[in-house]
This record gives structure tokens, sequence and C-alpha cells, in this order.
């Protein structure tokens, strides 16, 4: 990953080279260093402290230093821009890292899994989605389900989304038939619009959002195309002293005196078919995203 002699300068040669990342113990703390996002350097080392549970005062110390840095009850990650000339590497490296382990070390933290924080069995290298890490043999199982329970989407947050969501697109269709065109399009947009929109407050578009999202828009296009209908008609009734509210409860009856159920059920059937043919692959691409999501978790050679 580093040229040799740089690596050999970095952290007195603590790390070893593992292909495209850096790895080893330094000062007694497992850490590794890997290319992060954005040209940035990741330096994830696994401390923890009987006395600090949950590292909230070594999150306080980072915070002091205006570190770009996550804190988790077992480990940290800094986030560190690497120099452009290479041989500034090594002091980079040092500097961002020396201070926050002479904290560690006077704060008598110590090193080990970065999942249970134990050290039988030793610690090893695994690949966690891409992420390397220093987990135990015992570990990998719970770190695949710690995974999970984050990925979780977050039900009621995801359709208060939807629902905004769902209203754009409804709104959309009414604007779009009072135009004068086929609202169906409309439709799509207001699939699109309700899983965005679980996604959005709901973090993440899992199977139960994308069935909520259904049913949301399902009824929006409903309501939106009986909305729409209904203004037509009143645009005719209203010189007969029919509103709008009356239009809209008795819907039916009023479409059987046009003798136009046919063409209304007709249009709604386009609607639903053009939604569902613009959203399938938008449901597939999210059930697909979903799969990959989960936990991929190897031991490192
Ligand atoms: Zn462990």
């Amino acid at each position: 990953m580093i040229h040799e002699m740089l690596r050999t300068k970095m952290l007195g040669g603590a790390l070893t080279d593992a292909g495209n990342y850096l790895r080893g113990t330094y000062r007694g703390y497992y850490l590794v260093l890997e290319p992060a996002a954005s040209g940035k350097y990741l330096i994830r080392v696994n401390a923890h402290a009987s006395n600090d549970p949950n590292n909230v005062k070594l999150q306080a110390f980072l915070d002091s230093k205006s570190a770009n840095y996550m804190v988790a009850p077992r480990y940290f990650e800094l986030l560190v821009n690497l120099p452009q000339t290479a041989d500034d590497i090594p002091d980079a490296v040092n500097g961002a890292l020396d201070p926050v382990i002479d904290f560690l070390s006077a704060g008598g933290y110590v090193s080990g899994c970065e999942c249970c924080g134990g050290n039988t069995p030793a610690p090893e290298c695994y690949n966690v989605n891409g992420t390397h890490r220093f987990i135990c043999a015992n570990c990998p199982d719970t770190v695949k389900q710690n995974y999970r329970n984050s990925q979780k989407g977050a039900f009621f947050p995801g359709i208060c989304g939807a629902f905004v969501g769902a209203l754009i697109g409804g709104a959309l269709w009414i604007l779009i038939y009072r135009l004068g065109y086929i609202a169906g399009i409309a439709g799509a947009v207001s699939a699109i619009c309700a899983m965005k929109g679980y996604e959005l407050l709901g973090k993440r578009l899992d199977m139960k959002g994308i069935i909520g999202s259904v049913v949301i828009m399902i009824a929006t296009i409903f309501l939106a195309s009986r909305i729409s209908w209904s203004w037509d008609m009143y645009d005719i009734l209203r010189e007969y002293d029919y509103d709008f509210k009356t239009i809209f409860l008795h819907f039916s009856e009023i479409l059987d005196t046009f003798e136009a159920s046919g063409d209304y059920i007709k249009e709604l059937l386009i609607g639903y078919g053009l939604t569902a043919v613009c959203s399938v692959g938008y449901i597939i691409e999210a059930v697909r995203s979903g799969r990959t999501q989960n936990c991929q978790i190897s031991k490192e050679s």
C-alpha cells in the first residue's frame, strides 16, 4: 500500500503491509490504517477502559483535539488527511496518532477484540464489508447481528416520509389531469416519491417499507383520481347547485348517471398499470440493495 521505507518510519514500523491497508499493534493497541473516501485515510484503533464505559472520556478528549473521529464502545476511528508529499506521510500519521495513544496509555485503556474487548482468543484481522477490523474468533456472528440491527429501517418515520412523498405525487396527478393529460404517469412519480420519502425518514427502504409505500401509493392514486373526476363533474354540475363535497361523497351514483363508470375504471386501471410498470424496477432495485447490505465477514490471511 505504501513504500517500504515510509512504512518503517511510520509508528516505529509497527504495522505490516497487507496489500491495500496496514495492520498491526502499536504500543499495545490493535490498529489498522486503510484508505477512506475522498482521498482521506482512516485509522481504526481498538481501545477501551473499565473506568470509561462506552469511551465517553475518550470522545471528549478527541473533541478537544477537534479531530475528525468516530467513537464506539471498544474502538475509535480517526480520519486523517495525508500530505501530498509521500515523505511527509509518516510524520503526519505519527503526529495524529501519538497524542491519542499517550492519552490511552495514561488513562489505562487496553486493547482487545473490537466487539467483546477480550484477548482470548487473540483478535485477528477480519474483512467486514470491505473494512478491516481486529475481532476475536468468538465474535463474527455477533458482528453480523449488530450490523443487521444497525441497518434496520425505522418504520414510523419512514411511513410519514412515504405519506408526504405520495401527497406530492397525488397533487401532481390532479394537476396533470386538470391540464388534460392522462395522469397515470403521475402514479409512477407518486410511487417513487413515496419510496424516496420512506428512505429519507426511515433511513432504509426494507421490505416493510416497500409494502407500506405501495399501500399508501395505491390509496393516494385512488383518492387523486376520484378528486380529479369529482372536479370535472363539479365544473359541469355546479350550475345545478351541486357542491364539490356532495359530488365527492356520491361519486359512484353520479358516475352511473353519466354512464361513465367504465371510462373511470379504465382510466384508473391505466394509472395503476403505468405506476406498476414504472415502479417495478425501483422496487427490484430496493430489494436487491437491501440484500447486498447483509454483512459480509471473512478472516484476512
Ligand atoms: Zn470478541
